[in-house]
């Protein structure tokens, strides 16, 4: 997986992701980035960020009508509004959450409600500085493409034991895969693939 790495960072340059003021701002980012593109986060992001509300309690009381309004162009804004309320009151009763060990981070992540794998692995990897890989949806199509098969776990453990266990590289790796499968994949731009020969699927 290096030399897929390598040619990326050659074609893009370093991303420097996330971009986020505290950890917990990366926590809301990946909440709010399901199913949605990540314009629409940043809107809402910044609308949270100008009302104080980008930490745990002040998130976890306010108004759910109002938090909903605040993040509507994130799309699913109901269903989000809840899960981050409900995400700020667990944060703010355990301000220690963020240190516990990888693992047991990860499964207490995805026992809240509306965090999936990706989410969980996002927060575990910007957040907490731990190396898990995150496997998104550009990250299966990319595989798939290249011929290599699995199911989430299976693809991220591809990553894992293939890569030198490495945060600023995971980061990296994963923000050029957001960027081509954006830029490519997305925009079917699969004739001009730097990653498959010839774009043979
Ligand atoms: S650009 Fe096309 S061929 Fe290349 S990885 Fe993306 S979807 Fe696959």
């Amino acid at each position: 997986m290096i030399d897929v790495y390598n040619k990326l960072l050659n074609q893009f340059g370093s991303k420097d992701w996330w971009p986020a003021d505290t950890q917990f701002e990366v926590v809301i980012g990946a909440l709010l980035t399901q199913q949605t593109r990540w314009e629409n986060v940043e809107r809402a992001i910044k609308n949270l960020k100008e009302r104080g509300l980008l930490e745990q309690e002040p998130l976890s009381r306010i108004d759910l009508e109002e938090l909903e309004e605040l993040i509507r162009c994130t799309g699913f804004y109901r269903q989000k509004a809840k899960r981050l309320k409900s995400i700020s009151e667990f944060f703010f009763e355990n301000p220690d959450i963020l240190k516990k060990p990888e693992d047991e981070l990860r499964d207490i992540l995805l026992s809240l409600n509306g965090v999936g794998e990706e989410t969980a692995d996002s927060i575990v990897l910007y957040a907490a500085d731990r190396p898990r890989f995150v496997i998104d949806a550009y990250t299966k199509r990319i595989c798939m493409c290249m011929g290599i098969k699995g199911d989430y776990g299976e693809l991220q453990s591809i990553f894992e034991d293939s890569l030198p266990q490495d945060v600023p590289l995971y980061k990296e790796f994963h923000a050029l895969i957001v960027e081509y499968g954006k830029r490519f994949c997305g925009q079917k731009r699969c004739t001009e693939c730097i990653l498959v020969e010839n774009g043979k699927m």
